[in-house]
């Protein structure tokens, strides 16, 4: 110990040399080590890692901003991001510096105090890789570690840029990029190792997480999250246990050709106390049991709570949340690690509420389960058996086995997805943004893998799911369709207070000290609510939706609340029926404190009016344009409704114009912005039958507009 503390001293006075002999004698950037994030709680004024601490808890110590002086937190500063699309990203602030990563995988860098940019970095994505995004250009954040910040970029890149200048020091592909990876989850710093998962499993790729070394970008080691379909080794730690176990959880299906999916996309937990990485994984490729499996094993490591040696990547335990998933109920949702008493004994347990909808407590030492209770709306299971710590799946949710069509809830967007949840050590509740969105599910019976970039590989169909032309079915849908803030005891298993939001969607969390609970909304308020009621206490109106969860940090003696604004991600895309969020956005970080006195302009741009094509077109043309739009919905919206993040094809000049229509959707003129061209795959008459389609879409746009019934739609 006191070595260890003698080589930190003699570090320091190293690393203080080196900083006065330094041209211009620059203050240090993001000097965060092994000692200060192992310590982090004793840093408040500093967020150094994705959750705040190792923890991952989305909690601020910091209490200046509280209850009682909440109605003064007016904006500090404000900084735009030159995106229009989601921003995700919880930011870090070490040492008065902000990092943050916005939609595109850019990162940027301020002032803390002052919202002076400091640096910004772009890994110029190539635009074509939106064709294999499922939902939203987005990315999470970003890690820091010895005066490097660390971003994954949407084509598969671990970069690792100097804190200072905000130039690349190294860069790593971590994926196959003639498949359909792309990444956008955050990567954690831990011992000299950065890691990095990916996503993909909508498309058909094989999960797995790679540590890289922090200052060389070597590989450390890998773990495939899915078996080698020939059972042969990988060179990778995962190995032994897929070759002995894992492989034998599968049967034979589409997932021998998909790579089984699995990808972990968003936790990945540095746990200190027991030396080991717990990593939220995927669903698995294809969605349907049947096409995938032959309804048959669990399917490992997908949908689960897997744990790795730290050191070498090794398998340590697993905790498989749904097993044999038929339903995309990925467990990559965040893990907030913490220590509970439970019937009288302190347990250092693992918190997880996936999209599945139960809320897991599991023992971060042998991964077993201590205890499950749903917190959503849940059709698919009637409770975990505990001894087992199996689901008790309900027979009509096996669409596979029954061949039906089996409306779920939740749904593919799940009860929880990706937003941070917290956890405050003051009221020892979990605050967590639920969702209540269904999804029907069937099998499509006939199955064929479609491998490269932009194929979706699900083996599923329903007629149940909001389709661009099926009014009736998105105002059930609609109407089912809730958010809520809830706060959830972890130790009794059940709900403490809940706000209601209505049809918003959610955010993330942030907690507080002060006994205050912050989440945005899709419509532009950032909320303060009280931890132990849920009171509301403050309101704040932007014009930017807000989703991405906020954090706490001070400088010079002020505490700041810091969250990014941007409305996005799968729920702004896909889901037809989110329709407050304001228009023409444009991506912020916004910075709060007490007394700011900043003023933040309007980005918002007048609702154009409807522009229909003046062709003639057939109804066949409709018809089959209707079917094409299909594929285009994931980035062009369910019913056309885009939030405004990607052009309304109804509102455009485009769609009138044939030989433009075709550079873009053929050619691909619009690549880099991120909109692929289909020559390949669309001929110019599917092009007009897409323009036929859009056109008549635009007429009932235009009649609602004459309505008034109909603002956003
Ligand atoms: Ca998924």
């Amino acid at each position: 110990m006191k070595a260890k503390m003698l080589g930190r001293a003699a570090g320091l006075f190293v690393a203080a040399m080196l900083s006065l002999s330094a041209a211009g004698g620059a203050a240090e950037h993001a000097k965060v080590d092994a000692s200060r994030l192992l310590k982090a709680e004793k840093e408040p004024h500093n967020w150094m890692t994705h959750g705040g601490t190792y923890a991952e808890a989305h909690y601020s110590p910091l209490a200046q901003i509280n209850t009682t002086n909440i109605a003064n937190l007016k904006l500090a500063w404000y900084a735009d991001f030159d995106t229009n699309r989601g921003q995700q990203a919880t930011p870090l602030v070490v040492d008065g510096v902000m990092y943050t990563s916005t939609s595109w995988s850019k990162v940027y860098a301020y002032d803390a105090a002052t919202g002076k940019e400091l640096w910004r970095f772009d890994p110029k994505v190539p635009g074509t890789i939106a064709k294999s995004v499922c939902c939203d250009l987005v990315n999470r954040g970003v890690a820091a570690w010895n005066g490097k910040i660390y971003v994954g970029t949407l084509d598969g890149r671990l970069i690792a840029l100097d804190a200072a200048t905000g130039k690349e020091v190294w860069s790593v592909v971590t994926v196959d990029q003639s498949k359909p990876y792309s990444i956008t989850g955050a990567p954690r710093a831990f011992k000299g190792k950065v890691i990095i998962g990916n996503s993909g499993s909508e498309y058909g790729v094989r999960g797995y997480v790679t540590a890289y070394d922090a200052e060389t970008g070597k590989l450390a080691w890998r773990f495939y999250i899915t078996p080698n379909p020939d059972n042969k080794p990988d060179g990778a730690a995962s190995d032994k246990i897929h070759m002995e176990k894992g492989y034998f959880t599968w049967g034979d299906g589409a997932w021998k050709q998909t790579g089984g999916g699995g990808t972990a996309w968003d936790a990945i937990v540095y746990d200190p106390d027991f030396d080991q990485i717990i990593v939220g994984t995927g669903n698995p490729n294809p969605w349907s049991w049947k096409a995938r499996s032959g309804n048959q094993g669990d399917n490992l490591f997908v949908a689960s709570m897997l744990a790795l040696d730290a050191n070498t990547g090794e398998y340590r335990w697993h905790y498989q949340q749904t097993p044999g998933d038929d339903w995309d109920y990925t467990s990559v949702q965040p893990i907030i690690l913490s220590e509970l008493s439970i019937n009288g004994t302190k347990r250092k347990v693992a918190l997880h509420a996936p999209k599945n909808g139960f809320f897991y407590v599991v023992d971060r030492k042998s991964g077993k389960l201590i205890s499950a209770e749903q917190f959503a709306t849940v059709n698919w299971a009637s409770g975990v058996n505990i001894e087992s710590g199996r689901p008790v799946v309900y027979e009509q949710a096996r669409y596979g086995i029954t061949g039906g069509d089996f409306l779920a809830i939740p749904g593919p967007f799940g009860a929880h997805n990706w937003h941070p949840m917290a956890y405050s050590p003051k009221t020892n509740l979990v605050y967590l943004p639920v969702q209540n969105i269904p999804f029907g599910y069937a099998d499509d019976g006939s199955f064929k893998y479609q491998p490269g970039h932009g194929a979706w590989n699900l083996g599923i169909t329903s007629k149940q799911n909001a389709g661009p032309q099926d009014e009736p079915e998105r105002k059930i849908q609609a109407m089912r369709t809730e958010g809520h803030l809830v706060a959830w005891d972890p130790v009794r298993q059940a709900e403490a207070w809940r706000v209601n939001h209505g049809g918003v969607a959610s955010a993330g969390v942030l907690a507080t000290g002060g006994d205050l609970v912050f989440q945005g909304t899709p419509d532009g308020r950032f909320v303060a609510y009280r931890a132990d009621t849920g009171q509301k206490v403050w309101s704040w109106q932007g014009f930017d939706g807000i989703v991405a969860g906020a954090m706490s940090y001070a400088v010079k003696g002020d505490q700041y609340i810091a969250v990014l604004a941007g409305f996005g991600g799968s729920n702004a895309l896909h889901v037809p029926f989110f329709m407050n969020a304001k228009v023409g956005k444009n991506g912020r970080v916004l910075v709060f404190k007490l007394g700011g006195s900043a003023t933040l302009p309007d980005n918002t741009k007048p609702v154009l009016e409807a522009m229909v094509a003046p062709d003639k077109f057939t109804d066949e043309q409709v018809a089959k344009g209707g079917q094409l739009f299909g594929n285009c919905v994931f980035c062009h919206g369910f019913g056309m409704n885009t939030n405004n993040m990607v052009p309304d094809l109804r509102r455009s000049p485009i769609p009138s114009n044939r030989a433009a229509f075709e550079e873009i959707v053929l050619k691909g003129a619009l690549e880099s912005k991120g909109m692929p061209g289909w020559g390949k795959t669309l001929s110019p008459e599917d092009s007009e039958a897409l323009r036929a389609y859009i056109a008549s879409r635009a007429r009932v746009l235009q009649k609602d507009l004459a309505a008034e019934k109909a603002v956003m739609r």
